[in-house]
């Protein structure tokens, strides 16, 4: 392997001097002060009183919900738990003498679900693969906590953010989707 060595373009006298990026960070300065002052349109906000507007499909903390009638969706199958890459998700299935589920249709539901959001990456596959609509990743960002355990949010905390989402109904979703490819416009070559 041969090694090719590159000769470093030496510093003008002009460059040496700072002169040109002084100049350049005055006027990215200049901008942003003509913007702010005197157009009237703040760069920053106050945050945490004012929070970002954050848009639509964004993915952030994943949640346990509800259906409309204010039951668990969640069947604790673990699918979420077996793809969740960095094994965030730790689900307590109710065992044979376990809690029956709260709503018809419904085998059982988790003893205890938790998501660690330490280690969560918010990828959204655990709302991909749940056959329930279940879990949804929803708009929150800034998860605070002043321990580690605080931050491993409980089934009924999950439950309690994620609130009710009624109506939803992932199959027929799928098979429109699904519909939509059949158009797709596949030219064979
Ligand atoms: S969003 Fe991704 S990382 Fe977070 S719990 Fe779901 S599958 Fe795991
Ligand atoms: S959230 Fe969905 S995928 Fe995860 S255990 Fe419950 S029903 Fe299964």
């Amino acid at each position: 392997m041969s090694t090719k060595i590159v000769d470093r373009k030496p510093l003008s006298f002009f460059e040496n001097s700072y002169l040109p990026t002084l100049v350049s960070g005055l006027k990215v300065t200049w901008k942003h002060f003509k913007k702010s002052a005197i157009q009237g349109k703040p760069l920053t906000m106050e945050y945490p009183e004012q929070k970002w507007v954050v848009p639509q499909g964004y993915r952030g903390a994943p949640y346990l919900v509800k259906d409309q009638d204010n039951n668990t969706k969640c069947v604790s199958c673990q699918l979420c738990e077996f793809v969740c890459p960095p094994k965030a998700i730790r689900i307590t299935p109710p065992g044979p003498n376990g809690a029956p589920a709260d709503r018809k249709n419904a085998e059982k539901s988790p003893a205890e679900f938790e998501i660690n959001m330490l280690r969560c990456i918010f990828c959204g596959l655990c709302q991909e693969v749940c056959p329930e609509e279940a879990i949804f990743l929803q708009k929150d960002y800034s998860l605070t906590g002043e321990s580690r355990e605080e931050m491993v949010y409980g089934k009924a905390r999950l439950l309690q953010l994620g609130g009710i989402h009624g109506g939803i109904q992932k199959w027929k979703h799928k098979l429109e989707e699904a519909k939509e490819q059949e158009v797709f416009p596949v030219h064979a070559e």
